[in-house]
């Protein structure tokens, strides 16, 4: 397949970074390759292809009801406009310039983040709690009202400094009867988030499909309570609706199915396993090259798996310019620049072993060549 980017002039990239959608997320396991191509061969209807593969995905993960989304940006739009919406056909229609009362989503300042526009597409105004330090609970109690659609949480540890808790975001959201909205895209491993934040009291939380899942890169899914997966179902599908051009097509459906089914499987004490064995090998690789290696835990937004730091502030190249060096050698390898300016990360979620042995070879050579 190799072959077929060389054709085009497109240079594959070694993942050392992350499920990052600008090269591609993550890689799809031969399973979630071949559900897709077999639903590639048949037509079929989609809104029923859609509501069984979410009832199993619901089954899998332990929860309620799920839909499937075109992404987990996709699913902040979702979400949103379901909040807004709920089950009124002429509300549903009626975005982006809502007709509805319900027209406010409740967001810490600390938590802005680039994918605030998958929320205000949908017509709905960000309505600010806190600063970038600290939150109060007497600011998202006074915050709430009665144009509330949702309150929505972003629980990667990046945003966690200076934001009030999720229990107690649930706890005064519940007692004002608005809903919850996790975005919890890239938090797995563990494979317990996949239950465990609904059953923390979130109303909907969202994943992406295509990070540590595995599955079609353009695939994610909403889980949560049936009544407001029941509105998330008319902003999804071929139907007309704000969701339309976010529509999901039958193979990343079944190829989402495939991924979840798959994950849920897998070993996952051997994945942590793997994780570990690989950041130690790269460590000592790396060591042993002269670099300041070492182990960090936990995963950039906070997942369960462990991390290698290198420090470059003994060496005479910053992380930027040995990134860019990786990253403009053959072959290409992107690593993580964390915001400590002092060090380069090498994650190990997408990294199989001849890779990393080629990571730790290309540094070598780099720090030898600086030298
Ligand atoms: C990656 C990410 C998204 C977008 O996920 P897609 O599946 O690529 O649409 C949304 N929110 C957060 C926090 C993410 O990390």
């Amino acid at each position: 397949m190799t072959d077929f980017y060389a054709k085009l002039g497109v240079k594959t990239v070694i993942n050392a970074a992350d499920s990052y959608t600008m090269i591609g997320g993550s890689r799809m396991p031969a399973e979630v390759v071949e559900a897709m191509a077999q639903a590639s061969r048949h037509f079929v209807p989609l809104d029923e292809l859609q509501l069984r593969v979410s009832a199993r995905i619901a089954e899998l993960t332990r929860n309620e009801a799920a839909v499937v989304t075109n992404g987990a940006a996709a699913g902040l739009a979702v979400a949103t406009a379901a909040c807004m919406t709920g089950t009124d056909e002429s509300l549903v229609r009626s975005l982006p310039f809502p007709g509805c009362l319900k027209n406010e989503v409740v967001i810490h300042r600390c938590q802005r983040n680039g994918f605030d526009m998958a929320i205000t597409q949908t017509g709905a105004k960000l309505v600010e709690i806190g600063d970038v330090e600290s939150t109060f609970a007497w600011q998202l109690e006074s915050a709430i009202g009665e144009r509330t659609a949702c309150v929505m949480y972003f629980t990667s540890t990046q945003y966690s400094r200076g934001a009030l808790p999720l229990e107690e975001v649930i706890r005064i959201a519940d007692a004002r009867g608005v809903p919850v909205v996790v975005d919890a895209a890239a938090q797995l491993p563990p494979v317990d988030n996949l239950w465990r934040l609904t059953q923390a009291g979130a109303s909907l939380v969202i994943f992406s499909g295509g990070k540590t899942l595995c599955g079609p890169q353009s695939s994610g899914f909403i889980v949560g309570r049936e009544a407001l997966i029941a509105a998330c179902r008319l902003h999804v599908g071929a139907r007309i609706s704000i969701g339309r051009p976010m529509k999901v097509g039958k193979e990343e459906m079944t190829g989402l199915l495939a991924a979840v089914e798959r994950y849920v499987g897998l070993d996952h004490a051997a994945v942590k396993n793997r994780h570990e064995a690989l950041v130690s090998s790269i460590c000592s690789g790396l060591q042993s090259a002269g670099y300041d290696a070492e182990r960090a835990y936990p995963g950039p937004t906070g997942q369960d798996y462990p991390l290698v730091k290198v420090d470059l502030s003994r060496t005479r190249f910053s992380p930027e310019k040995l990134a860019t060096i990786l990253r403009s050698g053959d072959p290409s390898i992107l690593v993580a620049l964390p915001w400590d300016k002092r060090y380069v990360v090498i994650n190990p979620l997408h990294l199989r072993e001849d890779e990393a042995a080629i990571v730790v070879s290309r540094m070598q050579e780099i720090l030898a060549s600086e030298a």
